[in-house]
């Protein structure tokens, strides 16, 4: 069957047509999709796309900060308001890929993929989508767990700006500099006095997809950040983790050197 091209003048449009119409895909940059079609997938019969909907903006008001789903990595490292997300950034794929590669492309990116999306689970971000009948807003970790169940178009996600200093990320790759995860770590640690308050903590690939790293926040949560806590964190730092084998790593790898990463990471060595 050969594959179709559909332009949508309005999201809404967008999402009436990916409901309505078996096969079809939105496609973003297309760094992920494209790649499917042209390996000849043949799920994918027709392409969603739309120009001038106004995805692309990124949006800074004091704190609060709104990326359109189709504000690219390159976008991102551009300006100097997100500096703090550059490594992040910078750490997908090369600068032809970082051109093309969205925000919300990240968010259906399959394992080991998702660092940004990792980023965004530590800042606490929500995910705004348009489905056929409605719009709607939640929380990243809410949308990761169903993003597979309705078809919908998501339109962008915001988050508030972290206090200075307190967003950290590694990425641990076997082939530098722009290999695919072996894992990821996002983190922020927001002090109040000298003890963290209000602690989130990401993983890229140590599940299916994205997730929060609960255990690790919890044993930080209303302590210093000083040896004893990051060696209960670090104690923490596998549990509920379910990591795959694939041609990065080893689940059991993964599983190995995630806590010395986080170790290095919490205690500002990364
Ligand atoms: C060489 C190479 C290296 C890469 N390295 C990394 C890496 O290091 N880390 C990483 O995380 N990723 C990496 N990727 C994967 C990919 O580039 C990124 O995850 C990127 O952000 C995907 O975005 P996209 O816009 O290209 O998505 P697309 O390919 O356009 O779309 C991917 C999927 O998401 C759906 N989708 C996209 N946007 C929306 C939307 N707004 N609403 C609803 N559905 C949507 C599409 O329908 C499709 O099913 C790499 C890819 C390549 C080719």
């Amino acid at each position: 069957m050969p594959l179709g091209v559909q332009r949508v003048e309005s999201v809404g449009a967008a999402a009436k047509l990916l409901a309505a119409t078996a096969g079809s895909r939105w496609l973003a940059g297309g760094t992920l999709l494209i790649r499917e079609v042209n390996a000849g997938d043949t799920a994918v019969q027709t392409l969603l796309m739309g120009d001038g909907l106004g995805l692309d903006r990124i949006e800074i008001a004091g704190t609060k900060v709104k990326l359109g789903s189709a504000v690219s990595m390159a976008a991102v490292t551009a300006g100097r308001e997100l500096e703090f997300l550059r490594p992040v950034a910078e750490s997908i794929g090369g600068p032809a890929v970082r051109n093309m590669a969205t925000v919300g492309g990240n968010l259906f990116a399959p394992y080991p993929y998702g660092d940004f999306a990792v980023a965004l689970l530590a800042l606490g971000a929500s995910v705004t989508t348009v489905d056929s009948e409605r719009s709607e807003t939640v929380d990243l970790e809410t949308f990761l767990q169903n993003r597979q169940r309705r078809p919908s178009i998501v339109t962008g996600v915001a988050f508030e700006l972290p206090p200075t200093g307190a967003f950290r990320f590694v990425k641990v790759v076997r082939r530098k500099p722009h290999g695919a995860s072996v894992l990821s770590i996002a983190t922020v640690l927001p002090m109040t006095g000298r003890k963290v308050a209000g602690a989130r903590v990401a993983y890229g690939a140590m599940g299916p997809m994205p997730m929060r790293a609960r255990p690790v926040e919890l044993a930080l949560e209303g302590k210093l950040l000083d040896a004893a806590a990051i060696e209960a964190a670090v104690n923490a730092a596998i549990d509920g983790c379910k990591p795959q084998s694939d041609p990065q790593a080893s689940a059991w790898y993964r599983l190995q050197v995630l806590p010395v990463h986080l170790k290095r990471l919490l205690a500002g060595e990364a």
